[in-house]
């Protein structure tokens, strides 16, 4: 009984409390002789059967040690298994722990629920400030909400999500991430959490954009380099072939004898000279424009957007070498050493891309070539590597550079034209332009007005004529005899933001009564931006303007606009008024203009009137027509027109 007690065997512990139960009992029997008729033959049975309880007592008990042995072998094993589990487990801990990744384990919800060291390091918060919060607050703030969704799909997916983010730190700062967020599944497949590793490759962005620079930009100048000029040639061919939109121009510029420069001076003073060259082309590029040294001391620009016709593309390219070429008289100091130097530059230009097939190489060759000529012809120059475009191009960039030096000195001339009624009385003059040029003499707009109205000269020709009109307008001579100015007014101009205030402010300062002047617009003014136009018109309306649509019948001549137009006269184009009287169809064109005038009660001036038979074909059509042309007036200087205006000298008696 004790060694099944011992054993714990409760078995063995039941047979052996039963069978000493019996023995007991029959020993007592015998000892009192409770039952005689057994006495003398069981002296045998308690021997055998002690014998037996001995045996089966020895059996139960080995029995049961040996299950006791492979039970305690089993709980010795569960115990280091369990052991070893723990340790690997403390080792895994460990692991994640002083892991340098930040790693960061929320439940579904996106709440925090472990961090460990290297995230509270790195984002710089306590644990406690961190856990339970949501993992979006603290750690990601790098997502936009569709990358943020993209991530959330992902995850409810069962897949895990890698990306880049640049997260805030407590203290604001960012941090690029690289984050590897999973989903933790349980053994039965359930889902019930997600880990989040992220390590910080802020410096490998940093070294990877150092790489770049290296790659990419001069060290002695900080300009871009050849690659990065290559790479954007690049990338305008490409945008080219998508929407083939303007015209670019590459632009390689040298300087001149620099060698000389630098064997006279060394190189320490060449590199100066180069830093300073660098950061004067840098002040006369445009926000788009690139400028990158190439090598030594060659540099290469590129202008953007110039206009999707070449000739104004190359026009403008020039112009702006002509800058750089103003700009380097100006001499270039060397660095802070106090001295000066001043040199020449040669620039080789084209145009680019021309065509699908040409390539960032093909247009830097070419403009190595036009540089190569311009150096040949002596330095100091720039050369088109198109040549007959050059050719174009440097003839109407010299009459644009002329024409602006031109306004200012006086080289314009104000031309009039007497416009006569019916009896041949003068009604008023139209206001023409001239340039009397120093070189090619008197010049009429047809060379210089359409190149004024693609830049902004237009506007500055525009405002002298305008205050060259009023001053006449304003003189006695004039005004008293209610003699009308007609003045031509370029689109450019009229939508100039101040022309309006600047138009009232050139009447009262000249004295000039707004109601003898006609404006003159072509329809061109109203097409893109009618209301602007025409609040714009009505404001100088009302001050007693007249407006006169130019040119009429050669343009749209939408009849619905005409309508809501604020004008008072229309101008018959010459192109009409010559052949009507002898082409069936100019004349019945002109014969439907005059039955519009008369509807919407316009006067109308006949242009180019130059024989009596036209002026009989227009008389018999509309008595009260005003006449402008050669067979009433040339165009003459103002003050030559104006000396002959005595009251009572008779009228339309101009020079033939
Ligand atoms: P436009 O406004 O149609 O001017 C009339 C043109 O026809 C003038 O040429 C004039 O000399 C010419 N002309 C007049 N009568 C006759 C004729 O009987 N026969 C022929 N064959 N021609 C005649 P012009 O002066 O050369 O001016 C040409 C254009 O230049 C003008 O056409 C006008 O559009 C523009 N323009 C002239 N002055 C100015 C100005 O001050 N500002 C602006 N924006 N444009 C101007
Ligand atoms: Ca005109
Ligand atoms: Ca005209």
């Amino acid at each position: 009984m004790l060694c099944g007690w011992l054993l714990g065997s409760r078995s063995t512990m039941g047979l052996l409390a039963v069978t000493g139960g019996l023995f007991a009992f029959f020993l007592w029997a015998d000892l009192h002789g409770a039952l005689p008729a057994m006495r003398p033959h069981n002296r045998w049975a308690y021997a055998v059967y002690l014998s037996g309880i001995v045996g089966l007592t020895a059996a139960a008990t080995l029995l049961s040690r040996k299950s006791y042995l492979r039970r305690v072998h089993e709980a010795q094993t569960m115990a280091q298994d369990l052991k070893a589990r723990d340790a690997e487990l403390r080792k895994l801990l460990r692991v994640v722990e002083q892991s340098p990744e930040s790693t960061v384990i929320t439940d579904l919800d996106g709440r925090i629920e472990f961090v460990n060291d290297a995230f509270l390091a790195r984002t710089g918060y306590a644990r406690h400030e961190v856990l339970g919060r949501l993992s979006s607050e603290v750690s990601a703030n790098g997502l936009g909400p569709t990358q943020w969704q993209g991530m959330r799909e992902t995850l409810e997916r069962g897949e895990s999500w890698a990306g880049e983010q640049s997260n805030l730190r407590k203290d604001g700062a960012v941090i690029s991430e690289s984050v590897v967020v999973a989903p933790i599944r349980q053994p039965d497949g359930r889902i019930t959490h997600y880990v989040e590793l992220k390590q910080d490759v802020s410096d490998r962005k940093r070294a990877a954009q150092e790489i770049h620079r290296l790659a990419h930009y001069d060290s002695l100048t900080s300009l871009p380099n050849r690659s990065m000029l290559i790479e954007r040639l690049a990338s305008l061919q490409a945008r080219h072939q998508r929407s083939g939109d303007d015209v670019h121009v590459l632009l390689l510029l040298d300087l001149d004898r620099f060698t000389n420069f630098n064997d006279a001076r060394g190189s320490e003073m060449g590199d100066r000279l180069l830093c300073a060259v660098a950061l004067r082309l840098a002040e006369l590029l445009g926000p788009h424009d690139l400028l990158v040294r190439v090598a030594g001391d060659e540099f290469g620009i590129v202008l953007h957007d110039l206009g999707i016709d070449a000739t104004v593309a190359g026009r403008r390219a020039l112009a702006f070498a002509d800058q750089i070429q103003q700009a380097f008289v100006r001499p270039l100091a060397l660095g802070d050493s106090g001295e000066e130097a001043q040199l020449g530059l040669s620039m080789g230009l084209t145009l680019y891309p021309q065509g699908v097939d040409d390539t960032p190489l093909a247009a830097m060759g070419r403009a190595g070539t036009a540089l190569h000529r311009a150096k040949h012809a002596g330095g100091a120059r720039s050369a088109f590597f198109e040549q007959g475009m050059g050719a174009v191009a440097a003839q109407r960039f010299q009459v644009e550079r002329d024409l602006r030096h031109a306004i200012g000195a006086q080289e314009l001339r104000l031309y009039v034209q007497p416009q006569v009624n019916v009896r041949g009385q003068v009604t008023g003059v139209e206001a023409l332009v001239r340039w009397q040029h120093p070189r090619d003499g008197l010049l009429t707009p047809g060379a210089f007005i359409p190149l004024a109205e693609e830049s902004d000269l237009i506007v500055s020709l525009g405002e002298w004529v305008l205050a060259q009109a009023c001053a006449v307008v304003a003189q006695p001579d004039f005004s008293l005899r209610r003699l009308r100015m007609s003045v031509n007014l370029s689109a450019r101009q009229f939508r100039e933001d101040g022309f309006v205030p600047s138009l009232r402010t050139l009447l009262r300062t000249t004295g000039a009564d707004p109601r003898l002047l006609t404006l003159e617009v072509t329809e061109g003014l109203v097409i893109d931006d009618f209301d602007d136009v025409v609040s714009k018109m009505r404001e100088l309306v009302a001050l007693g303007v007249e407006f006169a649509l130019d040119d009429f019948g050669t343009g749209y001549s939408s009849l619905a606009y005409l309508k809501r137009l604020p004008i008072q006269e229309l101008k018959i184009d010459r192109s009409f008024v010559s052949e009507a009287p002898s082409n069936k169809d100019d004349g019945a064109l002109v014969e439907a203009l005059l039955t519009v005038a008369s509807q919407f009660g316009l006067r109308v001036v006949a242009e180019g009137v130059e024989t009596q038979e036209q002026v009989d074909f227009l008389a018999q059509r509309e008595p009260a027509m005003v006449y402008q042309g050669y067979l009433f007036g040339h165009p003459e200087p103002v003050d030559q027109w104006m000396a002959r205006q005595t009251p009572d000298m008779p009228q339309g008696q101009g020079p033939h």
